[in-house]
């Protein structure tokens, strides 16, 4: 029998906390250029958190919406200050768009990412070109819609996205922050790439390793 989409899901979980793990120091270092040198950690301990709520749940029982909630409550419970918020309402709002699906399908991916772009950007009042994290998500959403409209197979959805995402990530070294305590050093933040749209990055890409695997 193929794997349920909840166990996926929970196996899309841990290997984006790997991945964190994995670059947790350099998201700090990232941050340490315009912020508090804590990105990483913080990161590290919202979906270290994220993991072990997740391995509360009964995945015989449990749908995907169920899986995005726990990850929701788990992040917010976990980080308080901005970047717990913001992932929390993505999480969130990821939650919406699934219920009822049963299937990881392409389609439901893309609702995923756009759920989670879209509720960051609500959340926290951004847009592109802020140099934060929407200049990573922002474009991903936006590639899983046109990769999902042009029928692209799973390799080349994913690597749209990744793709997008990175691009948007790189140009954050051009941009100025006008948001967060990176816009305190404003003009300082230039020529760095931005912590949040990094670690975006790290999180999308291994969505991607993750998903686009056959169930
Ligand atoms: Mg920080």
């Amino acid at each position: 029998m193929s794997e349920n989409a909840a166990r996926r899901l929970v196996s899309m979980f841990q290997a984006i906390s790997d991945a964190v793990e994995a670059e947790k120091d350099h998201l700090s270092e990232l941050d340490g250029a315009i912020g508090d040198a804590d990105h990483g950690t913080t990161m590290s301990l919202g979906f270290l958190a994220v993991k072990a709520e997740l391995a509360k749940l009964d995945l015989d029982q449990a749908q995907i919406s169920d899986v995005m909630a726990t990850a929701a409550g788990a992040f917010l419970n976990a980080v308080g200050a901005s970047t717990g918020p913001l992932y929390a309402t993505a999480f969130r709002r990821a939650a919406q768009v699934v219920a009822g699906k049963t299937e990881l399908d392409l389609a439901t991916c893309a609702a995923i990412i756009e759920a989670m772009g879209s509720g960051m950007r609500e959340r926290g009042k951004g847009q592109r070109g802020d140099k934060t994290m929407l200049d990573a998500w922002l474009p991903a959403a936006d590639a899983a819609a046109a990769a999902l409209a042009e029928n692209k197979g799973a390799d080349g959805f994913w690597r749209d996205i990744v793709a997008s995402a990175e691009a948007g990530a790189n140009a954050t070294r051009s941009m100025i922050a006008t948001k967060g305590r990176a816009a305190r050093v404003r003009e300082r933040s230039l020529g760095h790439v931005d912590p949040g749209a990094a670690s975006s990055v790290v999180i999308l890409r291994a969505m991607a390793s993750s998903l686009n695997r056959a169930a």
